[in-house]
C-alpha cells in the first residue's frame, strides 16, 4: 500500500528554540521525514533561533549531527541530508530582548505560509508574540505552535490564553498534543465514525468499563527538577490520557471539522465528575537493586509528587451514566506500553450454561508498541469433548495490515507540523478545552495538597502500588497486564 502525500502551500517555520533538546530530538527530523516524502515544497526554510550566537552554518551542523542522531543511517541518503540542510536558517534572538528581530523580519520570504514554533519555556511565549507583532513578522495568516506544558492550573492556563489572545486570533494558535498525531488515536475516530459496526455497542448498555493505559519503564531521569513541579496528574492526565478519554467518550461531530471535533470533546470533559479522594490512588517510585528511588532522582527526600496514578472516572451523561473509565500511567513500571480497552458487558444469557458464562468481548486499541487493535471474541474451542468456549484475539496490526509501507507512516510531530502548515487545527487543543481540563485537575490537586496526601511507594518493574489493584478489584473487575 502507498501512502498518499498530500502537497502543502510553500512556508517559512521559524523554530524559537530551535538549539533545543525539542528542536533536535523532533521537530528537525520529522521535518527531513517530511521533506523526503515531497511535503516542503521548493523556496520553503525552516529557521532556527535562539539566544546562542550561531551563523548558518553552524546551526546546519548542529542540524546534520541531530539527524544522523535521531535518524537511521539507511533513511537519510547524503544528497538528500545536503539538500535539506540548504533549507535551514538562523538568526541568533533573546525572546526578551531587542536584538535579532529586525534580522528575522528581513529573513522572512513573502507569499508563503509564517509558522512560528515556540519550542521554549511557556514563561517566554507572551514576550514572543508581542515581539512578532511589534516587528511586522506575524500576520493575520501566520500560525504559533506552543507546546505544553500549557499552564500548571486553570488561573495559569487563562493567563497564557489571555496573553496569546493580545495578538494571536484563536484559529492561528496550535496547542500541540503530541498524542493526537498518533495514527492509532486517529484511527480510533476512524473505527467509531466510519464503521456501523461499533457505535450502536458504545454506551453503558454495552460497554461494562474502560481502561486507559500509558506505562513508561524509564524514571524521571534528567527531568527531575521540572517532573517534581509536576508529577503525573499535570504531566499526563490533564493532556494525554484525558485526550484520549475524550476521544472514546465523545459523541459523533456532525463532520470531521476542527471546531465540531473539538465541541465533543469539550463536552465531555465538562460531563465530568469530581473524583472522590478513594477512586485515586498515588505512587512515587521505590529505590530497587541499587537504582535511586523518585526521592533520590529529584533530590528531595520529602517530596510528594506522584510519579503514578490511578484513578476511577465518570463521565456524567446518557451515554457514559454507569459505565466507569479507569485511567493509569506511571514511570519505572512492568513495560512500555499504551493502551485503551474498551471491555464489553457479558452476553445477557448464556445458552452453554455456567460454566461457560465468564467470557467477554475487549476492543484493545493499542498505540505502542506495535499500532494496532485486537478484538476479543468468542470461540468454541476446536476438537470432540463439547461446547467448550474460548477467546481469541482478532489481530489488527497496522504493520501487517497494511504492508510494509505501514512502517512509514509519520510520527506525530511530523504529522501535527504539516497540520499547522495546511492550517488543519482538527488535532490541536483548543484553549477553552485546555482551561475545561484544569478546572477538572485543579480541586483534585488542591485537595491532595490540603491533606498532605502522600504517594504511596511501589516497587519498579510492577504495576504500580498494592492500592491501584484494590480500587479495581474492589468492583469485580481487574486491570489489564502490562506488557509489550
Ligand atoms: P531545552 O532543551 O531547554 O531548549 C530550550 C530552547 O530555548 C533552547 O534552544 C534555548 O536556546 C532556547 N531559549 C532559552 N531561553 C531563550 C530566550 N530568552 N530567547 C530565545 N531562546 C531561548 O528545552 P526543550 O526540551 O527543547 O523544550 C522546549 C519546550 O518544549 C519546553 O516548553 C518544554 O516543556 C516543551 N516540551 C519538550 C519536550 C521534549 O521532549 N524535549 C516534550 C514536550 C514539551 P539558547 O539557550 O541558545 O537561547
Amino acid at each position: 500500500m502507498v501512502s498518499r502525500v498530500i502537497p502543502v502551500d510553500r512556508f517559512d517555520l521559524v523554530i524559537f528554540g530551535g538549539t533545543g533538546d525539542l528542536a533536535r530530538r523532533k521537530i528537525l527530523p520529522g521535518l527531513f521525514r517530511r521533506f523526503m516524502a515531497g511535503q516542503m515544497p521548493e523556496g520553503s526554510r525552516i529557521i532556527g533561533a535562539a539566544r546562542s550566537e550561531l551563523d548558518d552554518q553552524a546551526y546546519r551542523d548542529m542540524a546534520r549531527e541531530a539527524l544522523e542522531e535521531f535518524i537511521d543511517k539507511d533513511r537519510r541518503p547524503k544528497e538528500c541530508v545536503d539538500a535539506f540542510i540548504e533549507q535551514i536558517h538562523y538568526v541568533a534572538i533573546d525572546a526578551t530582548g531587542t536584538g535579532g528581530w529586525s534580522e528575522l523580519a528581513q529573513t522572512m520570504s513573502s507569499d508563503t505560509v509564517r509558522a512560528f514554533y515556540f519550542s521554549v519555556a511557556p514563561s517566554l511565549f507572551g514576550a514572543l508574540a508581542e515581539r512578532l507583532h511589534e516587528h511586522n513578522i506575524a500576520d493575520s495568516q501566520s500560525r504559533i505552535v506552543v507546546e505544553k506544558p500549557f499552564g500548571r492550573d486553570l488561573e495559569t492556563a487563562r493567563t497564557l490564553n489571555r496573553t496569546l489572545a493580545q495578538h494571536f486570533d484563536e484559529t492561528q494558535i496550535y496547542r500541540i498534543d503530541h498524542y493526537l498525531g498518533k495514527e492509532t488515536v486517529q484511527n480510533l475516530m476512524a473505527v467509531r465514525f466510519g464503521n456501523v459496526l461499533f457505535e450502536p455497542l458504545w454506551n453503558s448498555q454495552y460497554v461494562d468499563h474502560i481502561q486507559i493505559t500509558v506505562a513508561e519503564t524509564v524514571g524521571v531521569g534528567g527531568r527531575g527538577a521540572y517532573y517534581d513541579k509536576s508529577g503525573a496528574m499535570r504531566d499526563m492526565v490533564q493532556n494525554h490520557l484525558m485526550q484520549l478519554l475524550c476521544l472514546i467518550a465523545m459523541e459523533p461531530p456532525s463532520r470531521f471539522d476542527p471546531d465540531a471535533v473539538r465541541d465533543e470533546k469539550l463536552k465531555v470533559i465538562r460531563a465530568l465528575e469530581p473524583v472522590a479522594p478513594h477512586d485515586i490512588v498515588r505512587g512515587q517510585y521505590d529505590a530497587f537493586n541499587g537504582a535511586p528511588s523518585y526521592r533520590e532522582d529529584v533530590e528531595d527526600p520529602q517530596s510528594l509528587t506522584e510519579s503514578f496514578i490511578a484513578m476511577k472516572l465518570h463521565v456524567s451523561n446518557w451515554r457514559w451514566a454507569g459505565t466507569p473509565f479507569y485511567l493509569r500511567t506511571g514511570k519505572k513500571l512492568r513495560a512500555r506500553t499504551s493502551e485503551i480497552a474498551v471491555v464489553f458487558k457479558d452476553a445477557p444469557h448464556s445458552i452453554f450454561g455456567q460454566a461457560e458464562k465468564a467470557h467477554r468481548n475487549i476492543l484493545t486499541i493499542r498505540l505502542q508498541p506495535n499500532e494496532g487493535m485486537t478484538l476479543g471474541v468468542t470461540i468454541k474451542e476446536p476438537g470432540p469433548g463439547g461446547m467448550r468456549l474460548i477467546d481469541v484475539p482478532l489481530d489488527m496490526s497496522f504493520a501487517d495490515a497494511l504492508g510494509p509501507e505501514a512502517g512509514e507512516v509519520p510520527d506525530a510531530y511530523e504529522r501535527l507540523i504539516m497540520d499547522v502548515i495546511r492550517g488543519n487545527q482538527t488535532l490541536f487543543m483548543r484553549g477553552d478545552e485546555v482551561e475545561a481540563a484544569w478546572a477538572w485537575t485543579d480541586p483534585i490537586i488542591e485537595g491532595w495538597e490540603a491533606r498532605g496526601d502522600a504517594p504511596k511507594p511501589y516497587e519498579p518493574g510492577t504495576s504500580g502500588p498494592e492500592d491501584a489493584q484494590i480500587l479495581i478489584h474492589r468492583e469485580g473487575r481487574r486491570w489489564r497486564e502490562i506488557k509489550e
